[in-house]
């Protein structure tokens, strides 16, 4: 094609998986369809700007400058109804590069502006593109012999290093939805103000399904996951045939130590105020501060969806998650993290095609008999048992239960897993229910 190429500087480690819908446009796309619903996956990847070939960042920037006076004169006149506008917007358009101008085809998956009634404005530097993974005319971006090539006009091209590992986790992730098509995003950003210091190029996954209907719980996998754990996340993974419910595995899963974090920053925050490298160490203080709490809490989701497909073996997922309303968690840090959790679960649960609810389940209330249950707490475990009739089990389990209960299924054997009771409590629930547990 003869286009001139500009090599760029190496990503800095890519951040695999992280879904983060943009505030107000969303990933854009054409209006959804009824009745299906939409995933995401998201590969991002930071390059340095001061690394990138000289006058490519400047090209973008010019880019982008026609890009946003198109884009803004087309929001307005679309909100407001202004025909004459739209036309206009679009002949401006012409100006710039023909990939570009699906920003404002709705047919296109990358079209802006299909929410423009209830989106905010946008904010943010951000210039999206089709991707393909060979260069096609209609697209702005391709991925070719370990690079990945962003069309700037005028036969000009930016050529950034696209790393070997990324490229396998989209082949993977491409795997995982099969036969399903993945549509791919390329969006170019970066911060406006000051002077920015990364171009941030994302990779967006996109794949439509119909909304998954829920499966016969008799035949599916079951998979509990519980936040309200004051220890984190609590899954429980069980299978039932309607006569029996059987449980396989009860994992929980524990944030990174969080003192040992804030450590961490307050040793960087202290060298910053010694003017010691002042804005690397400030950055560096807020990410272990609070950045990774958020990156536990999407891999803790994707371990639990990866763990419920190879429970499955082949059969049908439901899973709910419990996870606490806002208004109930204020002041407490891991509680707060993990309402993050149902955004990350919801996207996993549309991408996979798994049926999903978002149910809360009562921890205090007895399954068996409807006592209030009582809590003891022991070295390892926080035991809720029932002075009525003797029923005990681990506190984080006990919503699981009553799930079972709204899904019709027999309740499990109890406890899930053993419990050392403490001797006093062992006497109490034994003068309960005589014969039973010890
Ligand atoms: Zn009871």
């Amino acid at each position: 094609m003869g286009e001139q190429a500009v090599r760029g500087s190496e990503p800095r480690a890519p951040e695999l998986d992280i879904p983060r819908l943009a505030r107000g446009a969303g990933y854009g796309g054409r209006r959804r369809k009824k009745g299906f619903v939409e995933g995401f996956r998201v590969l991002t990847l930071l390059y340095r700007i001061d690394e990138l070939p000289a006058g490519a960042f400047q090209r973008l920037v010019e880019l982008f400058k026609v890009y946003r006076a198109v884009g803004a004169l087309f929001f307005w006149s679309k909100r407001l109804n202004i025909e004459e506008g739209v036309g206009l917007a679009l002949e401006r358009a012409k100006l710039l590069p023909s990939y570009y101008r699906h920003a404002f085809d709705e047919r296109s998956q990358v079209y802006q502006f299909s929410e423009v009634e209830k989106m905010k404005r946008p904010r943010k530097v951000i210039l999206q593109l089709p991707l393909a993974d060979a260069l096609h005319y209609h697209c702005g971006a391709y991925i070719e012999g370990g690079k990945l090539v962003v069309r700037l006009g005028n036969r000009e091209r930016l050529e950034l290093p696209f790393p070997e590992r990324a490229l396998k986790w989209l082949q993977e992730k491409e795997r995982e939805v099969a036969p399903l098509k993945v549509t791919k995003i390329a969006r170019i950003q970066w911060r406006e103000d000051k002077r920015p210091e990364y171009l941030k190029v994302q990779i967006v996954l996109r794949v439509e399904r119909r909304k998954p209907v829920m499966p016969d719980p008799k035949s599916a996998l079951l998979c509990y996951v519980d936040a309200n754990s004051d220890y984190g996340i609590v899954a429980v993974y069980a299978v039932s045939d309607g006569s029996e419910t059987k449980v396989l595995e009860t994992p929980k899963l524990k944030p990174p130590n969080r003192s040992k974090r804030l450590k961490a920053a307050a040793k960087r925050q202290a060298a910053a105020a010694y003017g010691h490298k002042r804005g690397v160490n400030l950055a560096l203080a807020r990410l272990s501060k609070r950045f990774r709490a958020r990156g536990w809490v999407k891999t803790a989701a994707a371990q639990i969806f990866k763990k419920a497909f190879q429970r499955a073996s082949g059969r049908s997922v439901i899973m709910n998650f419990d996870i606490p309303d806002p208004e109930s968690v204020k002041g407490s840090y891991l509680q707060k993290t993990l309402l993050s959790l149902r955004k990350v679960a919801e996207n996993l649960a549309k991408w996979f095609g798994v049926y999903a609810t978002f149910e809360c389940y009562p921890s205090t209330k007895c399954p068996f008999c409807g006592a209030e249950l009582e809590i003891v707490h022991t070295r390892r475990t926080r035991i809720a048992y029932c002075t009525r009739c003797g029923f005990y089990d681990d506190r984080d389990f006990v919503p699981f239960y009553h799930w079972c209960k709204a899904l019709n299924l027999p309740l499990p054997k109890r406890p899930l897993q053993r419990i050392e009771l403490p001797e006093e409590l062992r006497r109490r629930l034994n003068s309960v229910r005589p014969g039973s547990p010890g």
